[in-house]
Order: structure tokens, then sequence, then C-alpha cells
């Protein structure tokens, strides 16, 4: 679960700049509750129709956690379910709940093993819910950097190609993720399922991601962000935009997700959030002292954060990348220990 807000380093939770509670400064609402938005409504909602589930169909079962869209439960519903219910600012604004159908009319165009089943959304206010299929096994981030699992090197490959593929179908789908890390990455028996695709924005409609007129940043959230989203985010500081997300700052993100996967940490770890947004900005790049892998392996990592966007390989040039990738042992000299040839399988 994210903490949000408070006083820490990188996947400890931080925040940045001068704001109240420790936060950035937030944009306005209004790109995502615009008039120009509240007038699309109609054709919007016919195509959303078939998606609407009624909230009383729910057999609501236990929380599974918080996050920043508000709660996430266990349920069933013609089976077993993940019911996220948000915690909407306006909670009974006719233009949130366009604005939410909006977000959620991403959701109905994807069909991939690799990404969540999205099944629906509760679209009557107050209660505004989506189902998607419940994932069981854990999430990347819990199996790095709470359960320690350490993968082996076929193992890690093989998780990131199915990440790669996912990722690639969204973009062929015209889907930004925006929000791509290990939290919203299952893995379970072998297999990968991404989650929250398209959702960021809803974080602007929601009651605990902002403090007074500023957004939290959540922890470990900064690692994800490319050089041109910091650099926005530097520039928009007190009143941003919506950070300008692209599927070049999906690659980055990706990035970042091969790095923990390969070194069992965070990027920048150790770093206060101020100094990361400085220097990830700049394009100074984290130190990877301590990840000796082949030369292969890092070039995907040095790629995949290139400064300029349009260097960064996209996710069919990755898939092949990885696939060349030796997946049994390392071009490495034998007195170098790594990481990634640790055991366990997950
Ligand atoms: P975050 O992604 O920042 O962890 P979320 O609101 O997406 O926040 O999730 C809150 C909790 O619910 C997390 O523990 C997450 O792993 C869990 N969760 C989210 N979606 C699902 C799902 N489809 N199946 C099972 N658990 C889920
Ligand atoms: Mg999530």
């Amino acid at each position: 679960i994210d903490s949000v807000g408070g006083v820490g380093s990188v996947g400890d939770g931080g925040s940045v700049g001068g704001g109240a509670g420790g936060s950035y400064g937030s944009g306005s609402i209004s790109g995502i509750m615009s008039n120009e938005g509240c007038s699309r409504q109609n054709s919007v909602s016919q195509g959303l129709r078939e998606w609407h589930i009624p909230y009383d169909e729910l057999d609501k079962g236990q929380v599974i956690g918080h996050g920043r869209f508000g709660t996430v439960y266990s349920g069933n519903w013609h089976g077993q379910v993940a019911i996220k219910e948000l915690h909407m600012e306006h909670g009974n604004d006719q233009c949130t709940l366009e604005a939410f159908k909006r977000e959620v009319s991403t959701f109905r165009k994807t069909r991939h093993q690799n990404l969540v089943l999205f099944m629906g959304a509760c679209m009557k206010l107050p209660r505004l819910a989506i189902i998607t299929s419940l994932c069981k096994g854990s999430t990347l981030y819990k199996h790095i950097h709470i359960l320690k699992d350490k993968f082996t090197l076929s193992v890690t490959i093989n998780i990131a190609q199915q990440v790669a593929q996912g990722m690639g179908y969204l973009h062929a789908k015209g889907i930004v993720h925006k929000d791509l890390k290990t939290k919203n990455i299952f893995y379970e028996n072998g297999k990968v399922v991404i989650t929250d695709f398209g959702l960021v924005n809803l974080t602007r409609l929601c009651r605990n991601a902002r403090v007074g007129s500023w957004l939290s940043i959540p922890a470990g959230w900064l690692c994800y962000l490319s050089p041109e989203l910091m650099r926005s985010l530097q520039a928009s500081s007190p009143q941003p935009a919506a950070l300008p997300h692209t599927t070049w700052t999906d690659v980055y993100a990706y990035g970042t997700v091969w790095f923990e996967l390969l070194c069992n940490e965070w990027p920048h770890k150790g770093l206060p959030p101020e100094a990361i947004i400085w220097q990830v900005g700049r394009g100074i790049k984290p130190s990877l002292a301590h990840l000796q892998a082949s030369r292969d392996v890092k070039d995907i990592l040095m790629e995949c954060w290139a400064y300029k966007p349009e260097d960064r390989p996209d996710f069919a040039s990755l898939q092949k990348l990885l696939d060349k990738l030796p997946k049994k042992k390392l071009a490495r000299s034998p007195s170098h220990p790594i990481h990634l040839s640790r055991s366990a399988e997950c």
C-alpha cells in the first residue's frame, strides 16, 4: 500500500516542493472535468452502457488495500472479482461522473492475456467503482521489495517479456499506461498481469490524492518518471497541468521495472525526492554500481532510460532485445558475484 506524503527517500514515500503536507502542487482538475469533456458525455455514456454494473449486484468482500483512487475490495460478481471503489472528491457531480466514464472507457478496448480483465464499472453516483478480474498472485513490488524473492535470470527475462507484450499491446491500441510500476504488475504461477492502465487521471478526481490544493507523491512513484516528466513536474509547480505522459514515458517506467527486477531494489536508493527530480531532469542516470550484469542487460536499461524520449526503444524492439539475452548464464567475470543468478524461482 502506498504511503502518501511524508518525508523520506525513494521507496519510502516522499514529498517535494513547498506545499502544505510536503507535496508538489497539483493542477486543477479542470482538464479532466472540462466543459468540453462534459459536452461529450452522451457519446461516452452510450458506449459504456453495456458495461454498467449495478452496485447492489456486487457481493463485496474484504478490503484488499487502499490506493490513490480509493479502496480495493475482493468480491463476487459472477465469480471472484476485484472492486476498485473510488473516493471521489466531488461526490455528486455530474461532470465527475462523465470524467470517470471517459477514463473507464479506456479499459473496455483491452483484451490481452497480460492485462487485467475489465468486467465493468458502477457508474451511478455517488458509488463509482471499477470491476476487474481478481489477481491472485502478488505484485512484483511485493515479490521484490517485501518478500525479497530472487528470480533466476530466465524468470526475470520471462517476466520482462510478458510485461513488454502487454505494454506493446496497449500502445498498439493507442493507450498510454501512465502508471507502470511494480505495484501494478501481478505475477502468479509464471504469468504476468498488468493493472491500472490509463487510470492515473482519476487520481485528480479522488479525495485522498490531494492535500489541500496539492497532490501528494506516493511511495516509489518518482523512480518511474522520465526526465521530461521530472522537468514538467518542476516547471509547473505549484500549478502543473497533468503530466505529459507518452508511450516513451511508459518505456522509461519499464526501464525502472527492469532495474528493480535485476537489482532487487529501487534506483536512486537513499536519495531524497528533490535530488531525484533535479538529477533525472538533467539527465543524470541512477547508479548501476551494484548491477553486475552483462553488457546486453545494461544496454536495455540505458536505452529505456535514454534522456531523449525518441531514443528509447518501443516495446516490439524491447521484446527482440530480451529474446536475444542469454537465459542461463551471464557473460561476466567469475570473480563478480551477481544478483542476477540468485536461485529461487517464483
Ligand atoms: P497501488 O497500485 O498503488 O498499490 P491500488 O489502488 O491500485 O494502489 O491497489 C490497492 C491494493 O489493491 C493493492 O494492494 C493492490 O495490489 C490491490 N489490487 C489492485 N487491483 C487488484 C486486482 N485486480 N486483484 C487483486 N488485488 C488488486
Ligand atoms: Mg494499482
